[in-house]
C-alpha cells in the first residue's frame, strides 16, 4: 500500500453504520481520511514505522456523534452558569443559587438554567417574590428547561427596565400581576431579552436565536471572551465524543468566530449553522444572506448552507400551537409565528434556491402549518431532494404522519425532552396536551414506521449535550400509560439517528457518517461495548478518545 498510515485502531468493536460492511474489527487512517475498515491482520499489516495504534481494548468504535439539534453559543455560555437540572422545592433552589452568587460575586446577572415549571411545587407558580425571598439585591434569572420561560427577580427587572411592563409583540409576554407590576414570569425571547442583556455576553450569544442579526457595537474584548467561550464550547462537544454539530441559530458574527477559530486553531468539531429567517424579515433576505453565506461557508469543517425558521413556540407555557384547544385551555390553541401564507412564501423562495429547511414546530397545528409549506415549495418548484426538516415534533396530528413520507420531510427529534425521561416532570405537560394526544406525543417509532427519517440530538442547552446520555434516554424512555405505543427506535436506529443519518440530512453522506474507506476520519472509542451494556447502563460510558478530521480532539 503506497498511503502512509498515521494511525490505527484495533482490537475493536466497529459499529460502521456502513450497511454493506456493518462489522470490523480495526480501522487505519490517514491523513484526514479512513484508508481501509475490515479484520484485525489485514489492518495491522498496513502499519508502517510511523504508524500510531490505539488498542480499544473491545471496546465499540463508533463513527463521531453528530448532535444534528443544538446552540453552540448559548451551550458555551451555559457552561459558566448555574444548572438546576433535578433541583426540586424551594430551599433546595435557595441553597444552589446561594451556593452559585457566593462563587460568582462579580457577575453583573446570575443565570440559572433548566428550571423546571414545577421546580417549587406542581401547584405553585414562580414569582419574583420566591427569587427576591433568595437574593433580594443581585439580579437573577433562571429558564426552563426549554429557555421560552424565564423567571427574574425584582433587581433584575428594575435593572432591566421591565418591573412596570411593556409591549414585546405578539407571542411574546411579560406576565403581569394585579399589582400593576411583572410578576416575574417572562415568555419568549422578546420578553427575556432585556434581562438577558445583561449577562456575560450582554446577550449577544441569544441574537442568533431572538433576531437572527448581529451585535451592534462589539469592542476587541468582548469578541476575544465571546471567541474563547465558543471554543470551551466546542472543546467540551469533542470532550463527549461529538464530531459534527448543526446549530439551530445563526448569525454572521458567530460565523466569523468560528471561521477564525477554524483559521488560528482549526475547529475540533464540525459546524453546520442556517441563517435563521425571522417573521418581520423580507423575503429577499433569503437570497440576501442564505445564498450569500452558502457560497462564503462551504467547507466540510464550516459550513453554512440551510434556513431555520420557528413556527411556534413550546407547551408549557400555551405558545404551541395546536390543531385542536389545549386540553386544560378551551378556547386557545396557541399563535403561529408565520401565518401559514407567510410561511410557505419564506418555504418556496428558500426552496427555489435549493436551500434546505428547518422548522421549529412543537405543537400539532405548527407541524401542519410546516407542511403545508413544503407541500406548497415542491407544488410551485417541482418535487426534489430537499430533505427540509421540522425541529422536535412534540405532537403529531395522526392525520400528517403519513405526509412526512408523502414529502420526504425528515424528523428532528429530542430523546431528552418527553415528560418523564432525563429527569423531566411529567407536569404540567400531559394535562396541557391531553390524553387523546399523548400517542402521538415524541412519536419517534410511528414516524420511522410510516417511512419518514429520523435524527437524534439535545437541543443544548435545552438539555445536557451527552450524546451518550441522550442514547440512554431514547433506549429507556417508558410509556406515560399502559397502552400507548413504545416508541423507542431499536439500538441500531438510535445510533445511526446519531451519526449515519446526521450526515445524510446535511448532505453529507458521501463522505461522513459511516466509517468507510475514503470517509473522512470522524471517530469516537467508547470505554465499553454499547451493544452489551444494559440500556440503564449506557450513560456511564465514556468517550475514550475523539478523532475530527484525523485529528485527536479528545483523549481520555
Ligand atoms: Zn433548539
Amino acid at each position: 500500500m503506497s498511503d502512509r498510515v498515521d494511525l490505527i485502531i484495533h482490537n475493536a468493536r466497529i459499529l460502521t453504520m456502513d450497511e454493506a460492511h456493518p462489522r470490523a474489527e480495526a480501522l487505519a487512517v490517514a491523513g484526514n481520511r479512513l484508508v481501509a475498515v475490515g479484520g484485525e491482520a489485514e489492518i495491522l499489516a498496513l502499519a508502517g514505522p510511523g504508524t500510531r495504534h490505539v488498542d480499544a481494548g473491545g471496546c465499540s468504535v463508533l463513527p463521531g456523534f453528530n448532535e444534528a439539534h443544538m446552540h453552540i453559543f448559548g451551550g458555551s455560555v451555559s457552561l459558566t452558569q448555574l444548572s438546576l437540572f433535578g433541583v426540586k422545592g424551594f430551599e433546595a433552589l435557595k441553597s444552589a443559587v446561594g451556593a452559585y452568587a457566593a462563587q460568582n460575586p462579580d457577575l453583573s446577572l446570575l443565570v440559572g438554567l433548566s428550571a423546571d415549571y414545577t421546580i417549587l411545587s406542581e401547584t405553585e407558580k414562580v414569582t419574583r417574590h420566591h427569587l427576591d425571598a433568595i437574593l433580594p439585591d443581585r439580579p437573577f434569572v433562571m429558564y426552563s428547561p426549554d429557555r421560552h420561560t424565564a423567571w427574574a427577580n425584582t433587581a433584575a427587572l428594575r435593572a432591566a427596565g421591565i418591573l412596570q411592563g411593556r409591549d414585546v409583540g405578539v407571542g411574546n409576554e411579560i406576565v403581569m400581576g394585579e399589582d400593576g407590576l411583572a410578576t416575574g414570569e417572562l415568555k419568549e425571547a422578546n420578553a427575556i431579552d432585556p434581562v438577558a442583556e445583561m449577562g456575560i455576553t450582554a446577550g449577544r450569544d441569544h441574537l442568533g436565536i431572538g433576531t437572527g442579526g448581529d451585535p451592534d457595537h462589539v469592542t476587541a474584548e468582548e469578541r476575544a471572551s465571546d471567541l474563547a467561550l465558543i471554543r470551551r464550547g466546542l472543546a467540551y462537544c469533542a470532550e463527549l465524543g461529538i464530531t459534527s454539530v448543526q446549530a439551530m441559530d445563526g448569525n454572521l458574527y458567530q460565523l466569523e468566530i468560528l471561521e477564525e477559530i477554524e483559521r488560528e486553531h482549526g475547529l475540533p468539531v464540525r459546524v453546520r449553522m442556517p441563517f435563521h429567517m425571522k417573521n418581520f424579515m423580507p423575503l429577499s433576505m433569503i437570497e440576501e444572506k442564505a445564498v450569500a453565506w452558502r457560497e462564503r461557508f462551504a467547507g466540510d469543517r464550516l459550513r453554512s448552507d440551510f434556513v431555520k425558521v420557528f413556527a411556534d413556540g413550546v407547551t408549557e407555557s400555551g405558545t404551541a400551537v395546536m390543531v385542536d384547544d389545549y386540553a386544560d385551555q378551551p378556547g386557545w390553541k396557541g399563535e403561529p409565528l408565520f401565518t401559514p401564507e407567510h410561511f410557505a412564501r419564506v418555504a418556496v423562495e428558500a426552496d427555489r434556491h435549493g436551500l434546505q429547511v428547518a422548522v421549529h414546530a412543537i405543537g400539532d397545528g405548527a407541524v401542519r402549518l410546516v407542511l403545508d409549506g413544503y407541500e406548497a415549495a415542491r407544488g410551485t418548484n417541482g418535487p426534489r431532494d430537499s430533505r427540509h426538516r421540522i425541529e422536535h415534533i412534540e405532537v403529531v396530528n395522526p392525520d400528517d404522519i403519513g405526509r412526512f413520507v408523502e414529502l420526504g420531510t425528515v424528523a428532528s427529534m429530542q430523546p431528552t425532552h418527553p415528560p418523564g425521561s432525563a429527569g423531566l416532570p411529567l407536569e404540567p405537560y400531559l394535562t396541557r396536551i391531553g390524553p387523546a394526544r399523548w400517542p402521538y406525543a415524541f412519536a419517534w417509532r410511528t414516524l420511522k414506521d410510516a417511512g419518514a427519517r429520523i435524527v437524534f440530538a439535545t437541543d443544548w442547552p435545552v438539555s445536557p449535550l451527552s450524546p451518550l446520555s441522550c442514547i440512554h434516554d431514547a433506549m429507556t424512555r417508558k410509556p406515560w400509560r399502559a397502552d400507548m405505543p413504545d416508541q423507542r427506535l431499536t439500538l441500531q436506529e438510535t445510533l445511526a439517528a446519531y451519526t449515519s443519518e446526521g450526515a445524510w440530512v446535511e448532505f453529507m453522506e458521501d463522505r461522513k457518517g459511516v466509517l468507510k474507506a475514503g470517509y473522512l476520519a470522524d471517530i469516537v472509542v467508547l470505554s465499553g461495548d454499547v451493544e452489551a451494556t444494559p440500556h440503564e447502563e449506557i450513560a456511564a460510558l465514556r468517550p475514550l478518545v475523539t478523532i475530527c478530521d484525523g485529528v485527536v480532539t479528545h483523549r481520555e
